[in-house]
């Protein structure tokens, strides 16, 4: 029966290394916070010296989604998709008050209480609205939980699915159609 294999730790440096040093970003910005990440991504704190790489095209390419601003439940199911199309290994920062727990919203009827109900957040960076600088120091403990990551040679069957979070959220894309009803002409 095939099992799992823990790598060695010098690959496990060499692969993390490279990861760590290679985000390529996908901007989930949704309210005033995304303009503290781009600034953050512009010439003065140029966040490519990390190793942080703007923007990603889609999601496909991306291995870090940064959700920067309020996250409403209209907007949760696409959050929740554009992170399922990303591929593996993938991480994600939580910037601002409103992603983290709705923040100022926290009592309003349509915002989600936290981008952590949709999808799994590796840091959470606090504020309203945080500096550029928060972000950078965000990156940076990302950088070395990525460093610390056991890597794993996966040899046994997949552990199965958790449920989805944002179900409760997505309606239907096809609803079903329902018969005409014909008038009776009969009498
Ligand atoms: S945390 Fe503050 S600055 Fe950021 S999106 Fe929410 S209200 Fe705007």
């Amino acid at each position: 029966m095939a099992r799992d294999v823990v790598l060695p730790d010098p690959v496990k440096f060499v692969l993390n290394w490279g990861r760590r040093y290679s985000l390529w970003v996908f901007n989930f910005g949704l309210a005033c916070c995304a303009i503290e990440f781009i600034a953050a991504s512009m010439s003065r704190h140029d966040f490519i010296r990390l190793g942080v790489i703007p923007f990603a095209h889609s999601p496909r390419q991306a291995d870090l989604m940064v959700v920067s601003g309020t996250v409403t439940d209209k907007m949760a199911p696409a959050v929740k998709r554009l992170y399922d199309q990303m591929p593996e290994p993938k991480y994600v920062i939580s910037f601002g008050s409103c992603a983290n727990c709705g923040g100022p919203y926290w009592d309003s009827y349509c915002v989600t209480k936290g981008v952590d109900q949709l999808i799994p957040v590796d840091v959470y960076v606090p504020g309203c609205p945080p500096r550029p600088e928060a972000l950078l120091q965000g990156i940076l403990r990302l950088q070395d939980k990525i460093a610390a990551e056991e890597l794993v040679l996966r040899g046994g069957a997949r552990p199965p699915l958790p449920p989805d979070p944002a179900a409760r959220y997505t309606a239907p894309l096809i609803q079903p159609v329902q018969p005409l009803t014909q008038p009776d002409t009969a009498r």
